[in-house]
């Protein structure tokens, strides 16, 4: 068999892999084996790719290669082994990134260095382009995205300045323009690269910067998308089959994904992208939503609760991934099961800090997947609920999405705890959430706060059931 058939027939192996493993990702139960097979047909893509005849006409030795791999891996393995779980999310928001950087970077030296407009192929050009416009965008909208979600107190308020809207605008129209320029002019590619890079980079800023709050789930499953579609475009720039079907699944499951959190946000994509969701000046302060109203309570008195309750609720959010308590809880949810309580864990699509952030926890802890429900199927039961319990949540659980439609989450679905017969919620303070507003649920008259560390306070929740 020639080489070249060898290496599409690898091709091919390689995306039968990643749809195999995309499938397995579907579902707890197969992920890792998914997330293997995935990383299988990476493998195989990638020596394919080096074995490919093609590389040669593309400038890149191979000695370059080893050098990026070894680089790009050592870091790669270092950042994984040593990130905290709760630091996941961030750590996706880079990886992202660096996929829109590395198309830029690819897509740009093609372009230089081989410059297709002498060589006849426009097609090229307008793919390169594109890879450089996705690529910058997703690489700075990454960043500000990290700087988000790592809380930086900077980047917690958008920067303030004047027209923001219109100067989107405007960088759009500057953008597309710069896009039709390539196609007329495709002698000045490279130049028009440049330029259309340095407006995509601040776009990419300018964009992520004013969402917040509530919102970011859609961001972040958005610039996942991006990076895909930045490396489709860049497989094209290449003539690499095995980089434009990667790049393609990924840019659709990120839209399938971005889809999926809107539908969680019941908020459509463009009111994500150019709606402003920050706590507004005339909000109710958190004083006046607290003050003299917070009832605490401790884990005897929340044991004793449970002594005559027959349906019990679990909401779990982000502070269970901090306190790392998803084996507390589940040996929770067993002692009240040993007790004929009926057991339910709710989980909101985007409680945690990225999307499934719930499901991958308590899958580690062995809850099973068949407990664990969506608010549409849990809050109907609501009302008979004796005890819900929340731990580490707080917005999907804030009654003012459905209450008050100033509310920068307003419209947002909730898990309705707020209407179970006692709502006992486990953090450890009045701190907001990641939305920054505060929630009444908390000064609600049949709610106790159960102050603590959820990991502690769980345990010695289950200590008192047990005496
Ligand atoms: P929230 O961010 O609303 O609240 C988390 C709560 O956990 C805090 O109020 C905090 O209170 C508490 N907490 C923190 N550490 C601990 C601890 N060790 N023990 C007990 N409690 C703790 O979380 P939710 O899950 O309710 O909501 C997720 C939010 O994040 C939503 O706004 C969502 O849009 C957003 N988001 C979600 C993403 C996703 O993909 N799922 C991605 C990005 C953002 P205290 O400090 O008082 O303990």
């Amino acid at each position: 068999m020639e080489q070249d058939t060898i290496i599409k027939l690898a091709y091919l192996v390689a995306a039968v892999l990643f749809i195999f493993g995309l499938k397995g990702l579907t579902h707890p139960r197969t992920a890792v084996r998914g997330n293997l097979l995935g990383a299988l047909g990476m493998l195989v893509a990638v020596l394919a790719t080096l074995v490919d005849q093609q590389l040669l006409q593309h400038a890149v030795g191979y000695w370059l290669i080893a050098i990026g791999l070894i680089i790009g891996a050592g870091i790669g393995v270092v950042l994984a082994v040593r990130i905290q779980m709760t630091a996941m999310p961030q750590l996706v928001a880079l990886f992202n990134g660096f996929g829109g950087g590395a198309s830029v970077l690819v897509a740009g030296a093609e372009l230089i260095t081989h410059n297709p407009a002498k060589e006849g192929v426009d097609a090229t050009i307008t793919s390169g382009l594109l890879a450089g416009l996705i690529g910058a965008v997703t690489f700075w909208g990454s960043l500000v995205a990290f700087a988000k979600l790592q809380e930086y107190k900077s980047f917690k308020k958008p920067f303030e300045y004047p027209a923001r809207q219109p100067l989107n605008a405007l960088l759009g129209l500057i953008v597309v323009g710069l896009l039709v320029l390539g196609a007329v002019y495709p002698a000045h590619a490279w130049w028009i690269y440049f330029l259309l890079v340095l407006v995509a980079s601040v776009l990419g800023v300018t964009l992520v910067n004013p969402i917040g709050g509530a919102d970011m789930p859609v961001v972040i499953a958005l610039l996942n998308s991006y990076s895909g579609l930045a490396a489709c475009a860049t497989g094209f720039v290449l003539g690499n089959t095995v980089l434009i079907i990667a790049g393609s699944l990924v840019g659709a499951s990120g839209l399938i994904l971005t889809s999926i959190m809107c539908k969680a946000m019941n908020r459509s994509l463009a009111h994500v992208l150019f709606g402003v969701l920050e706590p507004s000046a005339d909000m109710a302060s958190a004083d006046d939503v607290y003050a003299g109203k917070v009832k605490s309570t401790t884990a005897d008195e929340v044991a004793m609760l449970y002594d005559t309750a027959r349906r019990a609720v679990i909401v779990p959010g982000y502070g269970m991934a901090v306190a790392q308590a998803q084996h507390a809880v589940r040996e929770l949810a067993q002692v009240l099961e040993s007790r004929g309580i009926e057991v339910e864990y709710a989980i909101h699509p985007v409680a945690g800090r990225m999307p499934g952030h719930m499901n991958v926890l308590l899958a580690e802890a062995e809850v099973p997947y068949e407990q664990l429900k969506e608010p549409g199927d849990v809050n109907p039961g609501m009302a008979q609920t004796d005890v819900a319990l929340v731990i580490g949540a707080n917005d999907v659980v804030n009654p003012e999405a459905r209450d008050n439609p100033q509310s920068p989450i307003a419209g947002m679905p909730i898990i309705e705890v707020d209407r179970a017969r006692t709502v006992i919620v486990v953090k450890r303070s009045l701190s907001p959430g990641f939305a920054g507003i505060p929630n009444p649920l908390f000064a609600a008259d049949n709610t106790l706060m159960y102050f603590g560390d959820g990991k502690k306070a769980i345990m010695d929740l289950v200590a008192a059931l047990k005496e």
